[in-house]
């Protein structure tokens, strides 16, 4: 994974004092008992995923009303995140829209374990900025989490997942993580049938997919699958509908559009006009791979 030329540059950091653990930058705290390089990091990528959702909603034409400067945010590492944390695929983090906080599991900190670089260290940065995209839309749409079906709110939040380098159209650039589990998957269905996978169906459900019952290993396959395909369709419609994307969040966000406004949001999405009308999958997944449309 690439990294951030501008790590160290984002925010000013202090220490503060009193509990003894807890970094704060300008928005956002952590309180973790991390040490002072990887809550810098943690921290600069929080300030960073915000710059980018923002950046983001400016460039799809999605207006909110929550003033920037009253977004805040704590990341929080204690045993009642360890509940949230034993369900498939959410081994470091998740966040929590009750109290507004971001939960990692407590052990990735604590003294003694595995020092914190390399694979381990960009897994826990990955989560951290998907988990502060939830939490930043969530505080500029607060209705927009319990509204949306979960492709939607999980696929946004991968879009913000990947450090880009700095470039002009680096907000724009695939996730590549999420793009290499899309392209196994697809090249996996390709010489067999028999292996689902199905983009109209992940379009079609409200729900995260139902892995109760399914070994671990079994579960985490399924989400990644999922997960793969939440990003695809979302990274197509925000480079290809840009203005549908901003219409059908704002509808599921609802602001002051009545009862309505969730049904018309799923009509914009997948009705005979809606965005993601027709024959979607291939173009999805072929522009989620980068590879061109034949016709
Ligand atoms: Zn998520």
């Amino acid at each position: 994974m690439s990294s951030f030329a501008g790590l160290y540059l984002v925010a000013a950091f202090f220490l503060f004092g009193g509990s003894g653990d807890a970094h704060r930058s300008v928005h956002f705290e952590l309180s973790c008992g991390a040490d002072d390089r990887v809550a810098r990091i943690v921290l600069a990528d929080m300030e960073h995923t915000l710059d980018r959702v923002l950046r983001f909603c400016d460039r799809i034409g999605l207006k909110y009303e929550v003033g920037v400067d009253r977004i805040r945010g704590r990341v929080v590492c204690d045993e009642r995140a360890r509940s949230a944390l034993r369900q498939p695929g959410m081994q470091w983090g998740v966040y929590d829209t009750n109290s507004g906080n971001i939960y990692l599991d407590p052990s990735i900190f604590a003294p003694g374990e595995v020092a914190l670089s390399g694979p381990r260290l960009a897994a826990l940065r990955l989560t951290v900025r998907h988990e502060t995209a939830h939490l930043v839309l969530d505080r500029l749409l607060p209705r927009f989490g319990t509204n949306a079906p979960a492709w939607l709110a999980e696929g946004l939040a991968c879009l913000f997942e990947h450090v880009p380098e700095d470039e002009a159209d680096a907000d724009t650039l695939p996730n590549a993580f999420r793009q290499a589990d899309l392209r196994r998957l697809w090249s996996a269905s390709r010489r067999n049938p028999a292996i689902e996978f199905d983009i109209v169906r992940v379009l079609e459900s409200r729900d995260w997919p139902d892995v109760s019952g399914v070994s671990a290993s079994k579960a985490d396959k399924r989400l990644s699958a999922w997960y793969a395909s939440c990003w695809a369709i979302v990274y197509y419609l925000s480079e290809r509908e840009p203005a549908c994307l901003a219409d059908v969040v704002r509808m599921f966000n609802g602001a002051a559009e009545g009862a309505d406004s969730t049904a018309r949001a799923h009509e914009a999405l997948r009705g005979a006009a809606g965005c993601l009308n027709g024959d979607v999958s291939s173009r999805v997944v072929r522009f989620a791979l980068g590879v061109e449309a034949r016709h």
